[in-house]
């Protein structure tokens, strides 16, 4: 980021050392000025941005991610616990990504791959809305791309497990 030195206005400023707080959001960080040799701390917090299709932009929320995939959720067995830990996995993906900002439909695709964990129902659903479909082949395809998916995983755990677990498997 982009800081002035407080103190001679110098543009260039030099980070010598930064510390992120417990709750993970805020970065505090100890400058200092290579012109006046003068030392000052900066707080930031890591926003994150979200860009909407109309262009307007808002912070990034977790509980708006979770009441998006609640819908999808009706009258499936999830409990608010998994809602959390979905919002949870969603915003560790994005900011994990160091972007400032992301588009809307970037946040959609981040809630696909936890949710098809989750949910097979609800995911069908959640996409549907978000990926527009708009006649039966687009849910056939879908259908289609997630029996594959479940095919391959259960493939993968297959070859990664013994006798026994492959059993108990779906
Ligand atoms: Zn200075």
């Amino acid at each position: 980021m982009f800081m002035h030195c407080p103190f001679c206005q110098n543009p260039d400023t030099k980070v010598v050392d930064t510390r992120v707080g417990d709750d993970g959001y805020a970065i505090r960080r100890r400058r200092e000025c290579p012109k006046c040799g003068k030392r000052f701390t900066t707080v930031e917090t890591a926003q994150l941005l979200v860009i909407k299709r109309s262009g307007n932009s808002e912070p990034f929320s977790r509980d708006k991610v979770i009441s998006g995939v609640r819908k999808a959720c009706q009258g499936r067995p999830i409990d608010e616990d998994a809602l959390k830990q979905l919002g949870r996995k969603v915003e560790e993906d994005l900011r994990s990504r160091g972007l400032a900002q992301v588009d809307s439909d970037e946040v959609g695709r981040a809630i696909l791959a936890p949710l098809r964990d989750l949910d097979k129902v609800a995911y069908m659903r959640f996409a549907s809305v978000y990926q527009n479909f708009e006649n039966l082949n687009d849910f056939e395809n879908a259908i289609k791309d997630l029996r594959e998916h479940c095919d391959s995983e259960a493939k993968s755990s297959a070859e990664s497990h013994d006798a026994q677990s492959v059993k108990s498997a779906k």
